[in-house]
């Protein structure tokens, strides 16, 4: 069995094989915790944990870690906004980044580092990138620029090769806000001075704080080693981040490649429009979850390949509500099984493909069909293959019966729902299992569907 994985850094789909198959190491950049994370940030956790899953299928041991940023200047400037102390702050948003990480039926991955535990190690990079001549201090005739570390982006000659830029378009991208106190506009802050009433850590070059990206250079160095299996993140990373990561670690660890596969999951728009300040349209997880079970929105995620772009609305959130309803329907009554991973299945090869998990959830909609009108053994087998994916894909967790209960918004199940439930049903008589035939029919009715039995068959309606 081969895993195939898109690599960002070669741009194209590789062969995965870790360096050392009794401990595969992965890494996803998490959030910074000044807020509530919006759909965007969800779709990351949902994908990556997804490919922690299957990768637990194929190795013994799998590390993966997902830090959290919990010092940045967002969050500063929010502690100031309130007027509230940066712990209270950090505590509030990372609570609430775990509850929704939960509720979207994320696994917790087995590091959880955060940044503000982790100085000493961010110090001893800084230095160790000042002794092999890639990092400067500023030493600026403005007294409020001294207290600078800066990364030299022209000592490091390959620097580019995630985002496929060159230094001058570096340059060019950068000379918008250039500080004075940098030896070249693409160089990037490693250290910054901070004032009293700033958050702030004893360093070689004064009381400060660090960069953003160097927070998780460090943090993977500590945990997971200086070259990494896999690093994922959103699209949106890539630059500058992910090449300042690699700029750090590579030039740190005398030339070591941080990670040998970089993986990275598209954009998600809202309504056809991508989601920005300027639009106020991000949705924010915690407000979607008090509409929708979080199990919905993992659907949705899946539902798409995580590379392509998203498209997120009501109508689709909808939509997959309804469809989740229709398989909770076909599996509701029948006695849990212990779950297989059919390795040879159609399922399995898809998610080894490249995570390709629409092709996985169309095949778990097909098991839910074919368990519903199976007997007997046949129907164990199927249910356990059918369990096996559901562990996989991180959905149908749920007792049926629970799922059946939870508040709902009044909508409407898709045509096609409904012929599968009245198949079901149709089933369920020729069997003379009634009762379970009057639970479909309580179902349809619940979805807003009457049904109307005749000589000729049975026909429907909505009410
Ligand atoms: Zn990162």
């Amino acid at each position: 069995m081969e895993l195939k994985l898109y690599n960002s850094l070669t741009r194209q789909k590789q062969v995965f094989e870790p360096m050392d198959p009794q401990r595969v190491t992965m890494y996803a950049c998490g959030p910074t915790v000044y807020n509530y994370v919006h759909i965007g940030n969800a779709r990351p956790a949902v994908v990556f944990d997804t490919l922690y899953r299957v990768l637990k299928c194929l190795y013994s041991n799998v590390v993966y870690a997902r830090n959290i940023t919990d010092i940045d200047d967002k969050i500063i400037n929010k502690s100031n906004e309130l007027s509230q102390d940066i712990n209270v702050i950090t505590k509030k948003y990372s609570e609430a980044y775990f509850e929704d990480m939960q509720a979207l039926n994320t696994l917790t991955p087995d590091k959880i580092p955060y940044a503000t535990q982790h100085i000493p190690e961010m110090i001893d990079m800084v230095q160790a990138l000042i002794d092999r001549g890639h990092a400067y201090e500023t030493d600026s005739e403005n007294l409020s620029d001294r207290g600078h570390v800066l990364f030299s982006v022209p000592s490091m000659p390959n620097y580019g090769q995630l985002s496929k830029r060159n230094l001058d378009e570096q340059e060019a991208g950068a000379r918008v806000e250039v500080a004075g106190y940098k030896q070249y506009a693409g160089d990037f802050v490693l250290w910054k001075p901070s004032t009293d009433n700033e958050p702030g850590w004893d360093s070689p070059w004064g009381r400060g704080r660090p960069g953003w990206h160097l927070e998780c250079s460090a943090m993977i160095k500590k945990h997971l080693g200086e070259t990494i299996d896999i690093h994922a993140g959103g699209q949106d990373l890539i630059f500058p981040h992910h090449e300042n990561e690699i700029a750090q670690s590579c030039c740190a660890n005398d030339g070591k490649a941080l990670a040998n596969f970089w993986m990275h999951n598209g954009f998600i728009n809202i309504n056809g429009e991508k989601m920005s300040k300027s639009l106020g349209n991000f949705r924010l997880v915690n407000d979607l979850l008090q509409q929708y079970p979080g199990e919905v929105l993992r659907y949705v995620i899946l539902s798409s390949h995580y590379r392509s772009e998203q498209n997120f609305s009501k109508e689709l959130l909808d939509s997959a509500w309804r469809t989740l309803d229709s398989l909770y329907g076909l599996i509701r009554g029948l006695e849990p099984v212990e779950a297989v991973l059919e390795p040879s299945g159609a399922a399995f090869k898809a998610l080894l493909d490249d995570l390709n998990t629409p092709v996985a959830i169309s095949e778990l909609y097909r098991l839910a069909k074919a368990v519903n009108q199976a007997k007997g053994d046949e129907q164990q087998d199927i249910m356990r293959e059918l369990a096996g994916l559901a562990d996989i894909l991180g959905l149908l967790q749920q007792d049926p019966e629970q799922w059946f209960t939870q508040a709902r918004a009044d909508d409407q199940l898709t045509a096609e729902q409904v012929e599968v439930l009245i198949q079901a049903r149709q089933q369920a008589k020729q069997e003379k299992d009634f009762a379970k035939a009057d639970q479909v029919r309580q179902q349809l009715l619940d979805g807003g569907v009457i049904l109307e039995d005749s000589r000729e068959g049975t026909k429907w309606r909505r009410s």
